[in-house]
């Protein structure tokens, strides 16, 4: 594995565009976010149980300067 390489499942950075609104999150902000996308539209994801979700994606990140990512993706960094 060479580096830049995020070798995890989990990742943070800085939010620099936001789509719509996100309660608790401002362009900005420091997040933690996940390398699963879920749909948002099964019943799993629309219930809050998003990491049962089928139709989840995942990404990688190798050389990824940024990521596009649904709200239910990332959380705030804790300080
Ligand atoms: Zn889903």
């Amino acid at each position: 594995m060479e580096p830049p390489c995020i070798p995890g499942h989990e990742f943070y950075g800085e939010v620099v565009d936001i789509k719509g609104e996100v309660p608790g999150i401002a362009i900005g902000d420091d997040v933690c976010a996940e390398q699963v996308v879920p749909c948002g539209h099964c019943h799993f994801c629309r219930t809050g149980k998003y990491w049962m979700c089928q139709r989840s994606a995942v990404f990688g990140f190798k050389n990824m300067p940024t990521a596009v990512l649904p709200s239910m993706s990332s959380c705030p960094k804790p300080a």
